[in-house]
């Protein structure tokens, strides 16, 4: 099969002919149909990762996958569901299921878990084998194409769980105002999320680029503000202008960038919750004394579970959900990784095989 793979980091991926993998008795062997393309791969080629995990070259990236069941493994119970030919997404955080996380249903977060697309196997290969109990049956009926699948599984999914924790912190509802930070791949999800989970609340998106933000304005934000070059004070009274008050009660921040983060607590009324789930800084400097006498409450949120890689096909499924999606070759992975890692995709680019 033809593969995109990593032998280095800050090198070019290998595109290169490699075995199809052999599945083991509980897996499922996955012929990809699409799979998403993340900053975090660029995060990875350049070892953004490296003081936190340790990488084995070579590396098939690719951690948004969607595709056909191809092969089922023979200790796979029929419960399951899954035929040769159904069409599936890839539940990402595979955990040990032995932890009180894994039973709690959060493998994402399992502390010996670990991830297609970080190892040997990824979506950036035409197979990829999967456990079984990580596949989504996605209905056919609906005629959902791969390269709108695969990037629910992670920019697609990420903003979904981190507006969940807001809404379960009762941060949301019809006097609030819904901030979100970064309308890049996970953005544009996260606006739409906003409006379905928000209880009513005001949604606005903040960004840098004036292309991204007409399309979060298309996509459902109530308002949108361009923060380039602007200061505090200038975006307070764009804020004001727009929803009546300078504050923020909640925050999805799918960016994560250091100055970002310091202008989002700059911004948030007392008792406010963030949530953060985007990762292009590598450090969080905000004043204490607000953060303690304001009693603001930092989410952190990371990928998604099972279930609700579930509710989000099921959204999808029903029609709720836009999708931005801009189709490539894997044999253009290095180019499209260089346009990620400048910014220059609008939406979410996806390998389509
Ligand atoms: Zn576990």
């Amino acid at each position: 099969m033809r593969a995109a793979r990593m032998h280095a980091y800050n090198e070019p991926l290998v595109l290169e002919d490699v075995p199809i993998p052999e599945i083991e008795p509980n897996e499922v062997l996955v012929k990809v149909g699409a799979a998403g393309m993340c900053r975090t791969d660029v995060q990875l080629i350049d070892g953004y990762f490296r003081p936190y995990v340790e990488s084995i070259f070579p590396m098939t990236l690719g951690h948004e996958i969607a595709g056909e069941v191809h092969k089922i493994g023979s200790l796979v119970p029929k419960s399951a569901g899954l035929e040769e030919g159904d069409q599936v997404v890839v539940v990402g955080g595979w955990g040990d299921e032995t932890c009180r996380h894994c039973h709690e249903g959060n493998t994402q977060i399992c502390p010996h878990g670990k991830w297609p697309g970080f190892g040997p196997y990824g979506g950036y290969a035409e197979y990829v084998p999967v456990p079984a109990q990580y596949l989504i049956k996605v209905d056919k009926r609906y005629k959902l194409k791969a390269e709108e699948l695969a990037p629910l599984t992670d920019a697609g999914l990420t903003p979904y769980r981190g507006i969940k924790k807001l809404r379960d912190a009762g941060a949301l509802g019809p006097d609030r105002v819904l901030a979100v930070f970064g309308v890049g791949g996970l953005g544009t999800y996260a606006i739409q999320y906003a409006k379905l989970l928000g209880g009513g609340a005001t949604v606005v998106a903040f960004g840098r680029n004036a292309e991204k933000l007409a399309a979060a304005e298309d996509l459902g934000a109530d308002y949108v503000i361009d923060i380039k070059g602007k200061s505090l004070d200038d975006i307070r009274k764009e804020l004001t202008r727009a929803t009546g008050k300078g504050e923020i009660d909640a925050v999805i921040d799918c960016a994560g960038a250091k100055e970002m983060i310091q202008l989002g607590f700059g911004l948030l009324s007392v008792g406010a919750h963030y949530s953060s789930v985007g990762l292009v800084g590598d450090r969080i400097d905000i004043p204490l004394f607000p953060f303690v006498a304001r009693e603001y409450t930092y989410h952190g949120s990371f990928w998604g579970n099972y279930n609700d890689l579930a509710e989000v096909v099921k959204l999808v499924q029903e029609g709720k959900v836009k999708h931005t999606v801009k189709a490539i070759r894997l044999d253009d992975v290095n180019e499209t990784l260089d346009l990620l890692r400048s910014g220059g995709i609008v939406g979410r680019a996806v390998v389509k095989y």
